[in-house]
């Protein structure tokens, strides 16, 4: 069984992390700077391609290995944020594009020598309602001609490739707002300068993120993805895996926040004692060891029912809310264990503690998930 091959994989993953300790990320969040040593070592190593199947050039193998890839990831106090686009944004293509698109993009997904990891889906004034999206692809000819913005694109800077969605057909002449949205895999070294602008934005976090202005920008129509007015829903199985994956990383990092927290309460000693002796500073960290190992079974739950092709929209929706609350409680228990030592940058806590918070947010708030059970696991009406 693939996932037979797990422990192997956390073991090598565990290892290529040794060379990258906080030392190089506490340097690369200084200066916003990308962690390009760490996405190669991971390119070299195949871990990026365990998705692409095998006869595109990749390891073929489940979410279950993608998802122990990116928690090992994170457990060893690196991040995966840089990069992991590289390994799921691609399943859109591989689900929906032509058999001559998945040949001419998935073997060099694959490799690495070309990078598909930026998602252009949100924009400043739809926000999360995706379906009142405003850019627009026009089909002019061979080409669509392109115009809008996109927010928070990550990695823009650093990718090849962008899946792009933009409306085909305005909002008010669809039946359900959901249709008229494409779904596009745009070349950016062809229009990078050429009706495509990239700006990035300084956040809290070293996450190079960025907007994305597109005018008058051309692409050809064979960079359409499956049928035009189809691509919302294209996108919302790669969703969940993108969801499953980050409570991977969640996962990690809670493991990352309760280790250091109860190696550093075993050592530090106040009042003639560890600190670790006193309840009010055992509690935290145990509640969300057990908080996080509740999160991971569901997000093997999740995985499993994603690797079998089943429904998996709550789960994965559940699992990420879970495993970033998590990591959340984790990181609250790590830096009130340090004290004011988890304020030192050069204890990686603080910097941890930022990185971890975005993902109550991104790729989906909690609000929004929670709104998402209410609607379709408990049948209640529909708050938006
Ligand atoms: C660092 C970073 C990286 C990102 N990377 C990408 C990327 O690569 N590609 C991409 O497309 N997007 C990306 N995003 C965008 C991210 O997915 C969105 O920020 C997120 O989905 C929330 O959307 P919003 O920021 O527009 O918030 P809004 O939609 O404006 O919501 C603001 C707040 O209001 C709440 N809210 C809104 N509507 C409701 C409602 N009906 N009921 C209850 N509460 C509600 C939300 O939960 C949220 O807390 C990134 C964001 C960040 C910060």
């Amino acid at each position: 069984m693939a996932s037979d091959i797990i422990p192997q994989i956390r073991e090598t993953v565990r290892q290529l992390c040794e060379g990258f300790p906080g030392s190089y990320w506490r340097d690369k969040d200084r200066e916003r700077a990308y962690p390009t040593e760490f996405v190669n070592a991971l390119t070299e190593a195949g871990l990026l391609s365990s998705l692409i199947p095998e006869e595109y050039g990749g390891a073929g193998l489940p979410l279950i290995v993608a998802s122990a890839i990116l928690e090992e990831i994170h457990a060893n106090g690196c991040n995966g944020a840089a990069c992991h686009a590289q390994m799921y944004t691609m399943g859109t293509l591989l689900r929906h594009g032509s058999e001559e698109q998945r040949r001419k993009y998935l073997p060099g997904i694959a490799s690495g020598e070309l990078r598909l990891q930026a998602f252009g889906v949100t924009e400043p004034t739809a926000g999360t309602d995706t379906t009142s999206i405003s850019t627009i692809a026009v089909r002019d000819g061979d080409d669509y001609v392109v115009n809008g913005q996109k927010v928070w694109t990550s990695r823009a800077e650093h990718s090849d490739l962008m899946l792009l969605l933009a409306r085909t057909t305005a909002k008010d002449k669809v039946a359900k707002r959901s249709d008229g949205i494409s779904v596009f895999i745009v070349d950016m070294r062809e229009v990078l300068g050429k009706g495509m602008t990239i700006r990035p934005i300084r956040t809290m976090i070293n996450h190079s993120t960025t907007e994305v202005f597109f005018d008058n920008m051309r692409i050809p129509a064979s960079s359409l993805i499956g049928e035009e007015g189809k691509g919302f829903r294209y996108i919302l199985t790669g969703m969940n895996a993108e969801r499953i994956l980050i409570a991977s990383e969640c996962l990690g990092d809670a493991e990352w926040f309760i280790r250091t927290a109860s190696n550093y309460a075993r050592e530090r000693t106040v009042f003639g004692r560890p600190i670790g002796q006193n309840q009010g500073v055992q509690f935290p960290i145990a509640r969300a060891y057990a908080q996080m190992r509740a999160a991971k079974l569901m997000v093997e739950e999740a995985c499993r029912l994603y690797d079998a092709g089943e429904a998996c929209g709550a789960e994965a929706n559940m699992s990420k809310m879970r495993a970033s609350e998590a990591s959340w409680a984790a990181g609250e228990a790590c830096l009130q264990t340090h004290g004011g030592f988890g304020f030192a940058e050069e204890y990686d806590v603080e910097r941890k503690f930022r990185e971890t918070r975005l993902y109550q947010i991104a790729p989906i708030s909690t609000n929004l998930i929670l709104s998402f059970i209410a609607e379709h696991e408990l049948d209640l009406p529909r708050s938006y």
